[in-house]
């Protein structure tokens, strides 16, 4: 089996050591990951440090054509990357599998190449002129999970070069071939040092927060980890995003039409197997409706073929990992033995890989792991409520806020109490959606900063204001 290599000033770059990768559907080894040294580590961001002193001065029109031509490029091997992604992700080809993430690592990538932050002027008179710039920050380091591998790095890498930074990525060391490769392919047409991946074990990660050439950290993760990552930017005072865990609430309002609303409810729990940052994972329903709901919930999750991701039949995969797979099974565990309904799975598939069957949880409530937790997987808990203001604040509760949901036939209503869920992005009528022009981060402990958009790539620059 062909190792795979780092990838550093546009070299690739080999290691004495490896990893094996495991396919989680059939336990079958995907490829070695390169387990990248210390001074490898630092040879990376000395390359991404140089790269800066041209990269960073290049036309703006120049970064923008790059970019579109690293979606080109992803482009013209999508369908490679999406066999990969599903070999070491797990999660089907087809539905909202790889092909799905390939076409919104294109979306994403292409409408962040179209952005621009002209210098405004803020005055302009007798008194003098005042002009405020937006300048790229340096190197910075990137560092993304599991679950949207691939999609996440785009997230990434696209607005720091956009912006005219140069990146060191390290990503989850569960998926990493995937963005090893697509970094192969966008070395192609980048200047070398401007994206530079290394790989290894979890200390690598840390190694990449900690060192003191790195400007800035892009951080997608959980919240253990990434208040490691903000702890470590202290020596050098790194600036930060982080894209963190969060345990998003859905509230049904009794007006809702549960036959309506079911496929979204179920698609805002179950993309990507649950395991999504920004899933719905607490469903609060009021009481009037609540059986309803859960019936067509039932009868909606008996239609979704469970499978191999290579099979193209297969709508979801395996959990990701074994950790994350004792994790689902715990939670509903101790759902089921301290009173939860098991509506329908609630027990591991019996074949090889991390099968876990769609698992929906009634007559449960807080105090629950299942409900309190982020389980970040095929299970989602369902609680009745009967009372809407004591709803909100319950959802309210946590000390995460990610996302969060109305549903409701009323838009205005469901509107106006979606404001008053404390999290950072809200929806009405489904969950989880989002777009490369709507910004996205969480509040309280799901994270610091936004992504997307305008107000995502002025996070990868600093303000200099020049007065004349
Ligand atoms: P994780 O925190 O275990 O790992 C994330 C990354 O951090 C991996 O690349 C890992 O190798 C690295 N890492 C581990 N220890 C480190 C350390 N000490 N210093 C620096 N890096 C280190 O998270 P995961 O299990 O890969 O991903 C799942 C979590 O990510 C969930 O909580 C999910 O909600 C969250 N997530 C959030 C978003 C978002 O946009 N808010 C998106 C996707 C996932």
């Amino acid at each position: 089996m062909n190792p795979y290599a780092l990838l550093i000033d546009g070299k690739r770059v080999e290691t004495a050591s490896h990893a094996e990768v495991k396919n989680p559907s059939t336990g079958d080894t995907v490829g070695l990951m390169p387990l990248a040294t210390p001074e490898q580590l630092d040879l990376a961001v000395e390359a991404a440090a140089r790269a800066f002193k041209t990269w960073s001065r290049t036309a703006d029109a120049e970064r923008k054509r790059a970019c579109h031509a690293v979606a080109d490029i992803i482009a013209a091997n999508q369908e490679e990357l999406a066999l990969l992604l599903t070999r070491e992700q797990g999660k089907p080809l087809n539905g909202l599998g790889s092909r799905f993430e390939m076409g919104g690592t294109l979306a994403w990538t292409r409408y962040t190449a179209d952005l621009t932050l002209p210098v405004e002027i803020l005055q302009d008179n007798n008194e003098g002129r005042v002009e405020l710039h937006r300048k790229p920050i340096g190197v910075v380091g990137s560092i993304t999970p599991w679950n949207w591998p691939v999609m996440i790095a785009s997230w990434h890498i696209i607005p720091a070069i956009r912006a005219g930074n140069t990146v060191v990525l390290k990503p989850s060391p569960q998926t990493p071939l995937s963005t090893i490769r697509m970094v192969e392919l966008i070395n192609q047409v980048l200047p070398p040092g401007v994206v530079n991946v290394i790989t290894g074990e979890n200390s690598i990660g840390a190694a990449l927060s900690a060192h003191p050439g790195i400007a800035k950290m892009t951080f997608t993760g959980s919240i253990e980890t990434g208040k490691k990552v903000m702890a470590s930017a202290v020596a050098t005072l790194k600036r930060l995003t982080l894209e963190l865990g969060g345990n998003d609430a859905g509230i049904v309002l009794p007006d809702a039409d549960p036959k309506q609303i079911a496929q979204g409810l179920f698609w805002g729990a179950f993309i990507n197997n649950g395991q999504t940052c920004s899933a719905l994972k607490r469903l609060y329903v009021h009481d009037s409706i609540y059986d309803a709901v859960c019936e067509e919930l039932v009868a909606y999750a008996g239609t979704i073929a469970i499978g191999d991701g290579q099979d193209e039949a297969s709508i979801l995969g395996p959990i990701q990992n074994e950790m994350q797979f004792n994790k689902v099974s715990e939670l509903v565990e101790d759902a089921r033995t301290r009173g939860g309904r098991i509506l329908t799975g609630g027990a591991r598939m019996e074949r090889p890989g991390y099968f876990y069957p769609i698992t929906l949880v009634a007559d449960v409530d807080h105090g629950f792991r299942l409900v309190d937790e982020e389980q970040f997987g095929p299970a989602l808990p369902i609680i009745r409520y009967s009372d809407i203001d004591e709803v909100i604040d319950r959802a309210n509760s946590l000390p995460v806020g990610l996302g969060g949901s109305i549903w409701s036939s009323n838009i205005e209503k469901a509107r106006e109490l979606a404001t008053r869920l404390e999290c950072g992005i809200a929806w009405v009528n489904k969950h989880g959606a989002i777009q490369p022009n709507a910004p996205h981060g969480g509040i309280k402990q799901s994270g610091i900063g936004v992504q997307f958009g305008v107000e995502g790539l002025k996070e990868l620059t600093v303000a200099q204001t020049v007065l004349s």
